[in-house]
């Protein structure tokens, strides 16, 4: 399989080693397949999600991986569970059973096996620059923490994470090193831009969520989804995923596009309108994303949505293949506390969004609706509302029992290498 950048599809064509160590295509294009592989015939759940993750994943890697090879990267990034539980044809998706309860762990920890796997063959070392404002970072030093060859720099502003936030991103010693910064994120993203376009720093690295080795694997639990839903109750579902940045609604596109069982595809979006409206306008306008109770969609420009716009070209194909609703604090909330009265269950923010565009606009549909983040993680917010205590997964709470430190630095990108 090759790859293209979004903004040369007739240009360049890259391998996949090429696009996921460059991240970013030298045109700040983003870079996608040049074409979407049937389902494999031989195509198997009977062995498990990860091993069906290397069956769907091999036609892109064909000619960089052995078979083989696929299959021990899998097994290593997807050691957790993915679980579907449902209520009649109410199914939810929960990606949130890896070792920081965010459906990032996969993506993040399929990235790191691959770039160890690499290393490994070349002998080479590579450092990882990470600026992240929450959740990212937590994923990208768990995945990668005692990895050969690999060094992890996180990098995050001072007094805007929470405090469980904070301590998944400085819980970690050996390879990972974790700096507080006296400043903004957009400060934590300028200084790390400064350090890759100074360069002197050896071979640096960026796992931000437009690598295509975080995309890939996302498209693999919508397939495996699909199919076990339609095992179950022999419908096609209407997937409803909660989208900040898009990359976990791309990977479910993608599955589609792939034949995966699926009859549409809505994307739950909060206060953060840009998606809704372009589809209701036809004008594509990003703009500065506001504050929600949802924080990790807090996102008003997102930035795979070239991606999505790569797929369905003009107006009229995107509004066919996708919809999406907004979801303000206000129904956030409400839907937090209908889910839990209704069903006894806890969810977060994030999936709450996906839950009220549920009960509000499919109700009689057979649904999907993907839960992105375990409800302990946004204790701060979903406690006080039901009067309960959320167990913490032990995954988590392993975390929290480490000690934390880190580095106390002014936004100045040197001090990352002092
Ligand atoms: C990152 C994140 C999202 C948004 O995912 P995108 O791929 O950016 O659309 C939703 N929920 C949670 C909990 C997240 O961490």
């Amino acid at each position: 399989m090759d790859y293209v950048s979004t903004r040369d599809k007739n240009g360049r064509r890259y391998t996949i080693r090429e696009a996921i160590l460059m991240g970013l295509a030298p045109d700040g294009g983003l870079f996608v397949p040049v074409a979407f592989p049937e389902i494999p015939e031989d195509f198997t759940m009977e062995k498990g999600f990860a091993y069906s993750a290397s069956q769907l994943l091999y036609p892109y890697f064909e000619g960089d991986l052995e078979k083989s090879e696929l299959e021990d990267i899998c097994a290593d990034a997807f050691n957790f569970p993915l679980s579907m539980p449902s209520n009649g044809q109410k199914a939810t998706l929960e990606l949130f059973w890896g070792p920081t309860c965010a459906f990032k762990d996969f993506g993040a920890r399929f990235l790191a096996c691959y770039l160890e796997k690499h290393l490994e063959k070349t002998g080479e070392d590579m450092t990882i620059l990470v600026a992240t404002s929450g959740d990212t970072g937590g994923a990208v030093a768990s995945a990668f923490h005692g990895r050969k060859h690999i060094e992890v720099k996180v990098v995050f502003p001072k007094d805007r994470v929470s405090e469980r936030q904070k301590q998944q991103l400085t819980c970690w010693d050996g390879n990972i090193s974790s700096f507080e910064v006296e400043g903004t994120f957009d400060d934590c993203q300028r200084m790390v831009k400064q350090a890759f376009m100074d360069g002197g720093y050896g071979n640096l690295s960026s796992a931000n969520s437009i690598n295509i080795a975080r995309l890939l694997p996302q498209m693999t639990y919508y397939i495996y989804s699909s199919f076990l839903y339609k095992a179950r109750y022999g419908k096609e579902p209407v997937f409803i995923i909660p989208s900040g940045n898009v990359g976990n609604s791309t990977g479910c596109c993608w599955a589609k596009k792939m034949g995966a069982p699926i009859s549409k595809i809505v994307l739950a979006v909060n206060a953060n309108r840009t998606i809704p409206d372009y589809i209701e306008s036809g004008e594509y306008e990003p703009r500065q994303s506001i504050h929600t109770l949802a924080n990790a969609m807090d996102v008003g420009a997102p930035s795979n949505m070239e991606r999505l716009m790569d797929l369905y070209p003009t107006w009229e194909e995107f509004r066919n293949e996708l919809s999406s609703y907004s979801v303000n604090d206000y129904n956030i909330r409400l839907s937090i506390k209908q889910v839990y009265e209704n069903e006894k269950r806890i969810i977060c923010p994030h999936t709450a969004c996906g839950e009220y565009v549920r009960s509000t606009y499919f109700p009689d549909s057979p649904t999907v609706v993907v839960a992105t983040a375990h409800p302990a993680k946004f204790e701060h917010i979903v406690e006080p509302m039901l009067d309960v205590r959320i167990p913490i997964p032990e995954s988590l709470y392993r975390l929290f029992e480490l000690d934390s430190k880190y580095w106390e630095i002014s936004a100045n990108y040197k001090a990352l290498f002092d």
